[in-house]
Order: C-alpha cells, then structure tokens, then sequence
C-alpha cells in the first residue's frame, strides 16, 4: 500500500510513463512542437494531461463543453478529438494572435467546425451564456486562463454545468508556490483561495491530481 503519490522527479520513470501511455497523434504533436517555440510555451498543458482530459470526455459521454482560455489550442484540439461528430466547444479567449495558430490546427484536423470561439473577456462570454439560458447544459468545462479569475469562473462554471458534469481546473499545484507561505502574490493567493474553497463546497465531489501543474476535478452533484 502506498502512504503517498509516487514523485516523477527521476526523469527515468516519466519517460516511462509518457513511454507505455501517451498516444499523441501527430496533428497534436506538431501543434506542441510549434508552441514550444512560443515564448509563452509553459501555458500548454502537458501531453499526458491532454490525454487524460480526452479520456474524461468520452467517460462523460460529453456533447458540449466550455474551455476558459484556449492559447494555441492544445487542450481543446484534445477534447474536440474526443467529441463525437454532434460535440461542440465553446472556447474562450482574449488574444487573436495566440488562437489564430489553434484556429489553423482545428482546421487541418477537422474539428474547426466543433469549435464557436469567443473572443472577448471570459467573464462576458459566460455571462451571455447565463443570459442565454444555458445554465446546466454543458457536460465539461476546462478553466485555465487568468489565475485572478479562477473563483469568479469557477461560479459561474458551476451554474452552466449540468448535474453529473465535470470541471476541471488547471494549475491548481502552481509549480509548488501554492505550498510556500511566503509567495503572496495575487495569482498565487487566487489559487490557493479557490482551493481553500472548493475543500469546503458541498456542491461538488472533488479531487486534485498531481498530473501536469496540479488538475483539480469538481464534479456538480
Ligand atoms: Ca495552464
């Protein structure tokens, strides 16, 4: 029996991970290699955390889903692969440039069409859905974008999350600072507030993976 996670730091055992688990298809590993050239590349998420989101659509039997924050596409490449023909993706984001390179890899694997991209402030865009009447509608819901925020997106994901729907949250382990009393920065109070919060909400079942930066999974009940 294991007393705790099993650490990655030796080099050795995640490439044997990555090397016995990761299926990157190649359209998904171009778009990686071309966002490691990025100077903002630390904001895609890892291949096997891709995969493993990938994996909880198709466990969801997901139809309709919501990414906060979609960079150069990687995350929402993975789900949309996921979806079936029917899926659908509302992403948002704010940077015309940075989804321009998602928006050619949608393209070329032919999963645009699954994709409605908002380009505007997250907050609006969620807004008008709630608006909209979509309350309760979407099966999954991906928030990694501004760490200020996360509270505030996590409310409002949680009012357009059906029961039984997933969200899963990004960098909530933020590179260990989230552990260190003496980081007090707005981004790292963020997300330590909204982990505080979420240990107590009786809304959701809840666990936090140690995969990639920190994926923290809030199931609506
Ligand atoms: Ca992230």
């Amino acid at each position: 029996m294991s007393r705790k996670t099993i650490g990655l730091s030796d080099d050795r055992l995640f490439d044997y991970l990555l090397s016995v688990s990761l299926r990157e298809p190649p359209i998904l590993r171009q778009l990686r290699e071309e966002t490691a050239l990025h100077p903002w590349a630390r904001l895609q998420i890892a291949p096997e955390q891709g995969q493993f989101m990938a994996l909880l659509v198709q466990l969801l039997k997901a139809e309709k889903t919501l990414e906060i924050g979609v960079f150069t596409g990687y995350s929402s490449l993975c789900v949309a692969l996921a979806l079936p023909p029917s899926g659908k993706i509302i992403a948002c984001d704010i940077s015309e440039e940075y989804t321009n390179v998602a928006r050619r890899y949608w393209q070329a694997a032919g999963v645009a069409d699954k994709i409605e991209l908002h380009l505007a402030p997250a907050l609006e865009t969620l807004d008008s859905l709630l608006a909209n009447g979509q309350a309760e509608t979407f099966d999954f819901v991906f928030i990694d974008a501004d760490k200020e925020n996360y509270l505030n997106y996590y409310e409002r994901s949680l009012l357009l999350t059906r029961r039984g729907g997933l969200i899963a949250i990004d960098n909530t382990l933020w590179n260990g600072l989230v552990a260190d009393p003496l980081i007090q920065d707005s981004r790292t109070q963020s997300i330590r507030a909204l982990n505080n919060k979420l240990l107590s909400d009786n809304r959701i079942s809840l666990s936090l993976l140690p995969i990639g930066d920190g994926l923290t999974l809030a199931l609506k009940l």
